[in-house]
């Protein structure tokens, strides 16, 4: 069963979330302050889900260089430490 992280953006308390069904709707609020606005984290430590029959690739959502090797110039100004 996927537990999902959420932060809250009211008082930044981050809290955890057991769905027995990811398609299910749940009332979620914040344990602190009770508030509904929260953000989701993304946890790299939580095993990702299979979205779909098949055990099809989850799709990773990262750098990912394009030719040229774009992503890993960094023109920055500015001093350097
Ligand atoms: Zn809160």
């Amino acid at each position: 069963m996927p537990i999902f992280e959420f932060r809250c953006l009211e008082c930044s308390h981050v809290f955890e979330k057991l769905f027995v069904n990811s398609n299910e709707e749940v009332d979620i609020d914040c344990p602190e302050c009770h508030s509904r606005s929260f953000e989701r984290v993304v946890s790299r430590a939580s095993h990702v889900m299979g979205s779909g029959p098949g055990g099809s690739r989850p799709t990773v959502t990262e750098k990912s260089c394009a030719p040229g090797n774009k992503c890993m110039t960094l023109d920055l100004p500015g001093p350097t430490k």
